[in-house]
């Protein structure tokens, strides 16, 4: 690879977990930020890494075409110091608030505020039979017979890692796709124009990287649910709303599952820098 190297705006759809994506040599905000790298730090040579993050989103995107569980697969302030002819004027402002107030308070949007809760909630209720199951774990690694505790220990924390990755990714990601699409419904121009067209177009990359969150996390959350069996009814209830975002995207944003992600290696198009 030269000075092509990098894939033009990869990091605008993304999850932003770095340490777990196959594309950090080929996107060039990780390359340019010394917090990513260092975040780096430690882990293996960067092709070793890309390639070993790639098998693992293969694997647990394996997991998930074998899941049946729900069938087939302050800015006030500097404007006070803006002069008159550059304030915005009563009429936008009260409309971009109807607008912000209109993407809080849609049915998904307040699902996903409600799943980011409940995980966070489970996450402490669930710490008592979490521990019991590490304790199990370390007592049968310390047993000369080999067995496969050290690996469901480190496939519990993985599973944990990526459920509670995503779940604060969820909210501020899909309240972005729903904004764009009221900005789209909001613009006057019929047919719809460029503009339309890119509001369309943002909304659908949020709402894909949002499907591919919730995926992830489904796929997470059943894994735990048989390595953690005492925490199977209380991870069903979070495996509910998320069938239920998955469902409502797809209704509102068809689009969006057609998308493609950079970050995983899909392009609309074949990259000239490969
Ligand atoms: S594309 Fe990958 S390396 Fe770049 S910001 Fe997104 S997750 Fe990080």
């Amino acid at each position: 690879m030269g000075s092509n190297r990098f894939i033009s705006g990869i990091y605008n759809y993304c999850d932003y977990w770095c340490e777990r994506c196959a594309y950090t040599r080929r996107c060039r905000n990780y390359q340019m930020d010394p917090g990513l790298k260092r975040r780096a730090d430690g882990q293996p040579p960067p092709i070793e890494r890309d390639a070993a993050n790639a098998a693992f989103w293969a694997d647990l995107a394996e997991a998930v075409r074998e899941t049946e569980l729900f069938g087939p697969a302050d800015a006030r302030d500097r404007e006070a110091g803006l002069p008159d002819d550059l304030q915005p004027d009563s009429e936008w402002l009260a409309r971009e608030e109807a607008h912000r107030a209109a993407v809080q308070q849609h049915p998904l949007v307040r699902m996903a505020f409600d799943y980011m809760k409940r995980v966070e909630a489970w996450q402490s209720t669930a710490d008592p039979d979490l521990k019991a199951v590490a304790r199990d774990l370390l007592e049968a690694a310390k047993s000369p017979v080999p067995n496969p505790a050290e690996e469901e220990a480190r496939e519990i924390g993985d599973m944990i890692e990526i459920a509670t990755w995503y779940h604060t990714l969820i909210p501020p990601k899909l309240s972005r796709a729903l904004d764009g699409v009221f900005e789209k419904d909001g613009l006057d121009d019929d047919p719809p124009g460029v503009l339309a067209e890119t509001r369309q177009h943002d909304a659908n990359g949020s709402a894909r990287v949002v499907l591919l969150a919730i995926e992830r996390s489904i796929a997470a959350w059943t894994r735990l649910r048989t390595l953690v069996p005492a925490q199977g009814d209380a991870i069903l209830d979070l495996l509910v709303p998320l069938d239920r975002m998955r469902g409502g995207i797809h209704l509102i944003l068809p689009g969006a599952q057609h998308f493609p992600l950079a970050f995983l290696g899909e392009f609309s198009e074949p990259p000239t820098n490969a």
